[in-house]
């Protein structure tokens, strides 16, 4: 079982911290096989298997913020 919670794809998004647009989905829970691959060329984040309460939903591919 895994949780997006983000929601892929969103335009526009910008790093609230650096203004960067390089932001990635924060995923918890098991990976699926090909998520891990797109974990490996940094598409996604991973927050862990277990989605803690204040779990953020994206995350700066360049300071590595999360919110
Ligand atoms: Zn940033």
């Amino acid at each position: 079982m895994f949780i997006y919670a983000g929601k892929c794809g969103d335009a526009g998004l910008k790093c609230p911290k650096c203004g960067s647009e390089r932001v990635r989905d924060v995923i918890y829970g098991y990976l699926p096989f090909d998520l891990s691959r797109e974990k490996e060329k940094g598409n996604v984040a991973w927050g862990g298997l277990f989605m803690p309460d204040d779990a953020k939903s994206y995350e700066c591919a360049d300071c590595g913020e999360r919110w």
